[in-house]
């Protein structure tokens, strides 16, 4: 379908108020477009961006799907404390999903989604950074690298040919024995004597921060927030039509960033958007006894931690399951056990816990894209793991792309075609 021609000065609606939507919002906003954020909620409340890791999690090139996920998932499913939960009632629903997961582990698809993430993931901390300075608040980000701490000597070997993989296409790292782990991290159990220092990786002070300071500096600069939900998107003449509770106006462009909820609005628009809600869970724990300097990813758990300006968070963990299922609280039983044998000592008494959707797709790749059925509308969605970590890329792709450029190898790859 030939791009309609979008120039700056029109006016585009976003809906989604999650760092992906604000990010796009603050990029088109700066491009000259006239953009309105639509979301029911304050920005960065209604969606997974609200209390992530806050990882920029840049050295991350590989998607989910690596090749024999089939027998580490077999085995992960069978052990209370791994961290891939499937509950039976939603396996099915969620069966031609997972055959596209599989199907990533394909050498082929996996090299394919491995170059398009390494793409994102050699401009993210560089494209983050300078968002933030634009928004003024580039003091919330720190590049200090991530620890990738490894239960034993067999796994860590195992995770070596990734991490060479890595150094060739750029991300540098260092292997940390157990004197530099205690050095890095002295209140972690002293038991792990195996990690990589991975120098490509930063974190926020706080994800919901980020959100906010973006939607501030949007609303400084003109773009206008309606706090309504998007019920549908329509085409009218040569523009589009969005309707919400109390009632509907016109746009030039609609950019579709709700995050999970993207799949339905695609679907309405007769868009095929392959994504599921890959839930994680979390607790922050606001005065810890355990302090971090930088990022930890304890790469056999699914379990990452971080020091944030609400304090220490820690969890992680994949649930497969439907949106509309309440979190499992022994989830949050089984994560702040495991985090006491991670870090002993761990105080978990006031801890706030929480479970967010990721929005995930079965190669990892998220979707920036223009619709298949309709013009002059945009999907900036499906980040999984990565949103706050990809959101500042993704927005200039995105400009890119409601510019008019569909032909760079980089957009093409992010492309929603790539399902069909
Ligand atoms: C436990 C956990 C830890 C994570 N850690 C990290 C990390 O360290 N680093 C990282 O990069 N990523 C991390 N992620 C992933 C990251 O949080 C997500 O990829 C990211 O938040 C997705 O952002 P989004 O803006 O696309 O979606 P969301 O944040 O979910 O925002 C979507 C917004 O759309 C709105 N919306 C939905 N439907 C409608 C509608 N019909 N009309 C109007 N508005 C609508 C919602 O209210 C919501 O505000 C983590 C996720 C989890 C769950």
């Amino acid at each position: 379908m030939p791009n309609a021609q979008i120039s700056p000065g029109s006016s585009v609606a976003i809906i989604g108020a999650g760092v992906v939507g604000m990010a796009s919002a603050c990029a088109l906003n700066r491009k000259g477009y006239e953009v309105t954020v639509f979301d029911p909620y304050y920005p960065g409340e209604g969606g997974s961006s609200k209390a992530n890791a806050g990882h920029i999690g840049a050295s991350d090139i590989f998607p989910l799907s690596t090749p024999g996920i089939h027998w580490k998932a077999l085995k992960m499913l069978t052990d209370s404390d791994a961290p891939l939960k499937v509950p039976l009632k939603d396996f099915w629903p969620q069966i031609p999903w997972f055959w596209r997961f599989l199907l990533t582990s394909n050498v082929n698809r996996f090299k394919r989604a491995t170059d398009a993430l390494s793409y994102l993931c050699h401009n993210s901390i560089r494209d983050t950074k300078e968002l933030l300075e634009y928004c003024n608040i580039a003091e919330k980000i720190e590049q200090n690298g991530c620890a990738f701490i490894y239960d034993n000597e067999l796994s860590f070997n195992k995770s070596i040919k990734s991490w060479d993989e890595r150094s060739s296409r750029g991300f540098s790292s260092e292997v940390l024995n157990a004197k530099k782990i205690a050095k890095i991290t002295p209140t972690i159990n002293d038991k792990f004597k195996y990690a990589y220092l991975s120098h490509h990786w930063a974190k926020v002070s706080e994800p919901i921060d980020i959100v906010r300071g973006l939607a501030d500096s949007a609303k400084i600069n003109g773009v206008t927030f309606r706090q309504e939900r998007v019920n549908s998107v329509g085409e009218k003449f040569n523009s589009i039509l969005i309707n919400f509770d109390k009632g509907n106006s016109k746009y030039d462009a609609v950019v579709i960033a709700a995050g999970i909820n993207s799949v339905s609005l695609a679907k309405s628009l007769g868009d095929f958007l392959p994504m599921t809600a890959e839930r994680g869970y979390n607790l922050t724990i606001p005065l810890s006894n355990i302090d971090i300097d930088i990022p930890i990813v304890f790469a056999d758990r699914g379990i990452v931690a971080t020091s944030l300006a609400s304090g220490l968070r820690i969890g992680g963990w994949a649930e497969y399951a439907h949106l509309s299922r309440p979190a499992n609280p022994n989830y949050f039983n089984s994560i702040a056990r495991i985090s006491q044998d991670l870090f002993p000592g761990l105080n978990v008494e006031n801890a706030n816990y929480w479970m967010g959707s990721r929005p995930s797709t079965p190669d990892s790749v998220p979707v920036i894209s223009k619709s298949l059925k309709i013009d002059r509308v945009f999907y900036n969605c499906g980040h999984g793991h990565y949103g706050l970590t990809h959101a500042a890329t993704s927005a200039n792709l995105l400009c890119s792309l409601i510019e008019g450029e569909q032909n760079l190898a980089e957009i093409k790859a992010l492309s929603i075609d790539r399902f069909l």
